[in-house]
């Protein structure tokens, strides 16, 4: 409707309205315990069903293989940038990863913290504008892993494919995890935080390659081990209880939706149709190239940037909201998750062109 709030923020995002109904009805009494949501033990086996119940739609969706474990912890994909080479690698063992952005960065300064990280290709040199191109980057056949970073938030650059590696691919996919299908037998491990397209903010989702578990290292804290959670189904402490909650019901609403198929051609056709809008401007401009551009988060420029103020707070007030690019790159950022629906992109377009007529 003409007065609908959309919010293109990058995260926490938006949850589809159907979500927040059912949380809403939910949550003075769940599942007739007599209380609320916010108020459940772990340990009962109610809350096991829905963690139980939770896994399987994350395998059935993304099709993990077997011999793969789903765990589900705290502290966010930052906390993982340090935990994932102090889980995988081996004493003196190294890593390899391509710096594509402004998170992939962050994961290497943390990672250097613990392990000898090697850079295997890097946008800095085009200023993370444009992916280095795939044959151009060095995998080491010795190194512990290679980390990727399926989508650049800040950035707006996507990988569209993933590569066959004889090292374990590791990939953070906090951005545009179930908004497409993945190969998930060529990674070792596959890591999201859940608030941009799971639902809510405190729970962080892990997809790991069985064999890569391994004792901790004695310096590691348990509750921080892929070995001891996996062991433990991820009970070895207080999971994020209500974060569980919202996944479990944002991946019902994927399912009823259609799926991951569903969630691509929907990201596909939000995607194109602000590309188009921008492209076919003279105000507005995108300096990533086509093949790297990111269906999730669509950055672009005023080529009269004075006018960034103007065009957002006039976003505001027709229902747009948190258009402003990532500190660190400027700009505009519309960020397009599973719940921002078609007509949110309608409206935005609707707005860009009318500011444009007015102010370009
Ligand atoms: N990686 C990527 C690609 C992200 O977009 C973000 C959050 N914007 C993070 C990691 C960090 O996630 P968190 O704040 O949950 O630690």
């Amino acid at each position: 409707s003409e007065t609908e709030r959309y919010s293109f923020a990058a995260g926490p995002a938006m949850l589809p309205s159907a979500v927040l109904a059912q949380i809403r009805d939910e949550l003075p009494d769940w599942n007739r315990s007599g209380f609320s949501m916010l108020e459940q033990p772990f340990t009962t086996s109610a809350f096991k069903q829905l963690m139980a119940e939770t896994e399987q739609d994350l395998r059935t969706l993304l099709s993990i293989p077997q011999n793969y474990r789903v765990l589900f912890v705290q502290g966010g994909a930052s906390a993982q940038f340090g935990l994932v080479p102090l889980n995988l690698l081996r004493p003196g063992q190294s890593a390899d990863y391509l710096e594509s952005g402004h998170w992939a960065r962050k994961a290497i300064v943390e990672a250097r913290r613990h392990a000898p990280v090697s850079v295997m290709a890097s946008g800095s040199t085009q200023n993370f504008t444009a992916l280095p191109a795939a044959q151009d980057w060095q995998c080491d056949p010795n190194a512990g892993y290679c980390h990727i970073t399926s989508n650049e938030t800040g950035n707006g650059l996507q990988l569209p494919h993933f590569p066959e590696l004889s090292v374990p691919l590791v990939a953070d996919m906090t951005s545009d995890f179930l908004t497409r299908s993945v190969p998930v037998e060529r990674f070792g491990l596959i890591y999201a935080s859940a608030q941009k397209n799971l639902g809510v903010a405190g729970l962080c989702l892990l997809i790991v390659r069985d064999d890569l578990l391994q004792p901790p290292q004695p310096s590691l804290p348990s509750a921080l081990s892929y070995a001891v959670q996996a062991e433990q189904q991820s009970r070895f402490n207080t999971p994020p209880t209500f974060a569980l909650y919202v996944a479990n019901l944002m991946l019902r609403w994927i399912k009823y939706q259609g799926g991951l198929a569903a969630m691509a051609a929907a990201t596909e056709r939000k995607s194109r149709r602000l590309y188009a809008c921008i492209d076919h401007s003279g105000l507005y401009h995108c300096r990533q190239p086509a093949v790297d551009r990111s269906k999730v988060n669509v950055c672009f420029e005023l080529r009269e940037p004075r006018l960034l103020s103007a065009f957002l707070s006039e976003a505001e007030h027709v229902g747009l909201h948190h258009l402003a690019g990532h500190a660190a790159v400027g700009g505009i950022r519309a960020s397009l998750y599973n719940a921002m629906p078609l007509a949110g992109v309608d409206r935005l377009v609707e707005f860009m062109t009318r500011f444009e007529r007015i102010h370009g």
